[in-house]
């Protein structure tokens, strides 16, 4: 194998998503968003997983994406745009059976208009103040839209990460102040929301990262194993540098790996110097900066040279990593390379 392998555990996922379901009440539907190819893992055969766990309902960003899920599902399993309902979209999302939910006016308007009849649901914007319709518009367009009969009011919260954050309250207070009394299903949690508690859950909740190994749902089972082939190796002399910009100088004779992989595959260049690799449970310092193609790795303890290192597994999930070079476990996920070759693994449950 010439490049770097990423396995992706579906019966982990599956193993997430009933873990979060679990978390909320029998009355509580869990859906499972999967946008941007299902946080980098391959939207197909995840979709196709969690859908077999018994997800009925999902989430993406952009019709384009809604178009790969119903690809991969086929008819029956709810598929929700995120960005609503775009111009130039229309087509796709009578075509493919998209549920949009409807950001603006602007959108409200296009879509009653265009798809009369199709169903949609709406966002409606709590104070994150990203997408969604907000407290004055919606007062004024809710008594015509409620008659329309949208299938699901949902928000998004800012700060759900950190349970004491005051404006989780506040969100919370003001969905209620525009949804109560409609009658209507309603959906406010993410990951972050699930492990708020039952305020939040209201009847679906829209897990992303929590599925995929990632915090906040601290009891994710791992998701992904990223390992990395050791193209050559070499006996350095102390005093001779490594890498770009001579940034790590041996102190003693050592044996370092080159492997492939580097910041074009989404390993950034603040891992140099600090990051480690494994050899199943041995680690391996990350020496010298990270390339855009390539890294090294002082592997002078181990007694063979390895094929491969793992930079992702279960002694350094994704957040582990993203702490080390900087940055959080969504983008971690997100920016996974597209010269991995994937392998997906499935025992079924
Ligand atoms: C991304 C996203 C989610 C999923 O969030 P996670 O934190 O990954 O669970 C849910 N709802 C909306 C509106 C989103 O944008």
């Amino acid at each position: 194998m010439s490049t770097a392998t990423l396995t992706i555990d579906l019966d982990a996922i599956a193993a997430n998503w009933r873990s979060l379901d679990r978390m909320t009440g029998p009355g509580v539907q869990t859906a499972a968003v999967v946008k941007a190819d299902a946080y980098g893992l391959g939207v197909t055969r995840v979709a196709r997983a969690l859908a077999h766990a018994g997800a009925r309902r999902f989430f993406v960003a952009y019709a384009e994406e809604g178009a790969a899920v119903r690809q991969a599902l086929g008819p029956g399993p709810q598929v929700a745009v995120l960005s609503g309902h775009m111009a130039g979209d229309t087509e796709m999302i009578h075509d493919l059976d998209l549920t949009p939910m409807l950001n603006s006016l602007e959108q409200i308007t296009r879509h009653l208009e265009a798809l009369p009849g199709h169903a949609f649901g709406v966002q409606l914007d709590t104070g994150m103040n990203r997408l969604g319709v907000e407290m004055l518009e919606w007062q004024a367009v809710a008594p015509i839209l409620l008659e329309a009969g949208p299938e699901l009011l949902m928000s998004h919260l800012a700060c759900a990460d950190e349970s004491q954050h005051p404006l989780n309250e506040a969100q919370l207070a003001t969905f209620h102040a525009m949804t109560d009394g409609t009658g209507l299903p309603r959906s406010l949690a993410a990951t972050g929301g699930i492990l708020l508690g039952p305020r939040y859950h209201f009847d679906l909740t829209r897990p992303g990262v929590g599925l995929f190994g990632g915090l906040p749902h601290v009891a994710a089972h791992p998701v992904v194993t990223l390992s990395l082939p050791v193209i050559q190796t070499r006996e350095v002399e102390p005093g001779e540098a490594v890498g770009y910009g001579c940034t790590w100088v041996a102190e003693r004779p050592s044996v370092i790996a080159t492997v492939g992989g580097g910041y074009a595959d989404g390993l950034p260049r603040t891992l140099s110097n600090k990051a480690r690799l494994w050899d199943g449970d041995t680690p391996c310092p990350l020496v010298g900066r990270v390339s855009m193609d390539l890294i090294t790795v002082d592997i002078t303890h181990l007694p063979e040279v390895p094929r491969s290192l793992d930079i992702l597994g279960p002694h350094q999930g994704v957040d582990a990593l993203a702490e080390v070079g900087g940055t959080i476990g969504y983008e971690m996920l997100t920016s996974l390379g597209r010269r991995y070759q994937r392998r997906h693994q499935e025992r079924g449950a």
